[in-house]
């Protein structure tokens, strides 16, 4: 039987730890998940030291986690194909996902895409991605004790990142575009309780980020009403100005929520039988490293459980 007939039994879309958890746990039950892990560096690649990975008590660096779980998952026979999925369709007894170079087919599909977090597009901000510019206070929080941080957006995520960093911060900035935050009245009182703490500058966009080669050392602004601009010095830029799930090939095949989210059940499922999503993909709320791990392995554990059935009711 050549590829393009074979029909897998888990296939598992994305390259990050929601991916290759899944792809550990169905490997581990001699599945041979096949991962098609994309072109793009996933999210914690793009990250330094992670502290708040159990088991290290030094923290672990976000590339080498990757990469161990990686190999740690092909121990047990995942086979990662450096493809990304441009297509997909449900067909009558398989799931068909096509790349620009092949076509595979599957009984059950996990979906661990995971969530680009939107960037401004502005001068300086990729230099200094990692080395100053952050998209998770919660993650990087504890980086600034006694600096200085500015949190760009007024949504709900721009108010938990300013209070995940007021903690640690001698001083947190929030800049926002308009004259009021979107937020959730609650969450903006906690805010502007922490006057002594949290600064919020209105009716301004940052323009650029400044930094001396190595890191942050400021930003430039833009009063939008009188179009005056200025620098401020900081040590840390959080971009709290939404995320991107990376579902464009799933949309109208599988339910999304109203943000473009993966809607799961608490089983990781989804509206699909013997489709899963794992990770960022289909999180709004945590987006942790080790939330993605285990709906990854909850995935796993639930199109296992799938195959089985499958196989009971002998349709394969
Ligand atoms: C700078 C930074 C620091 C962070 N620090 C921490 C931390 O300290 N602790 C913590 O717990 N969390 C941290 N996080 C969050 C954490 O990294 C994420 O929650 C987690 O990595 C999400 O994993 P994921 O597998 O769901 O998705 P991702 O890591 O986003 O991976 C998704 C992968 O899927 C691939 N993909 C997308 N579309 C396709 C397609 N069509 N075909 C094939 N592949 C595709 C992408 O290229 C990517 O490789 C941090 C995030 C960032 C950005």
């Amino acid at each position: 039987m050549n590829k393009k007939e074979q029909i897998h039994d888990v296939i598992i879309i994305g390259g990050g730890i929601a991916a290759y958890t899944a792809a550990l746990y169905t490997a581990r039950a001699n599945l041979k998940p096949i991962i098609l892990c994309g072109v793009e560096p996933d999210q914690l690649s793009l990250t330094t030291l992670v502290e708040n990975w159990p088991g290290f008590e030094d923290g672990i660096l976000g590339p080498e986690l990757i990469e161990n779980s990686k190999k740690q998952a092909e121990k047990f026979g995942a086979k990662c194909i450096q493809e990304a999925a441009e297509s997909f369709s449900i067909e009558k007894k398989y799931f068909e996902i096509k790349t620009s170079e092949n076509s595979f087919k599957t009984k059950t599909l996990i979906i661990a895409t995971g969530a680009s977090a939107r960037k401004l597009n502005i001068p300086g901000e990729n230099k200094y991605f990692g080395r100053g510019v952050s998209t998770c206070a919660v993650c990087d929080a504890a980086l600034y004790r006694n600096k200085d941080a500015i949190v760009i957006g007024g949504g709900d995520s721009a108010m938990e990142e300013s209070l995940a960093l007021y903690k640690f911060a001698k001083k947190v900035t929030i800049i926002h575009r308009r004259n009021k935050f979107r937020a959730s009245k609650i969450m903006q009182d906690r805010i502007f309780k922490l006057k002594d703490k949290i600064d919020i500058i209105w009716d301004s966009e940052v323009i650029e980020v400044l930094g001396n080669g190595k890191s942050v050392t400021g930003v430039k602004i833009k009063n939008l009403k009188t179009n005056k601009i200025s620098e401020i010095k900081t040590d840390g830029i959080f971009l709290a100005i939404g995320h991107i799930p990376n579902t464009k090939i799933f949309q109208g095949k599988i339910k999304l929520d109203n943000h473009g989210y993966l809607l799961t059940d608490k089983l990781s499922g989804t509206n699909i039988p013997g489709i899963y999503a794992a990770g960022d993909v289909q999180d709004p709320v945590f987006k942790q490293a080790i939330t993605s791990a285990g709906t990854g392995c909850q995935a796993a554990l639930q199109a296992e459980k799938y195959l089985e059935k499958l196989k009971a009711e002998g349709k394969y």
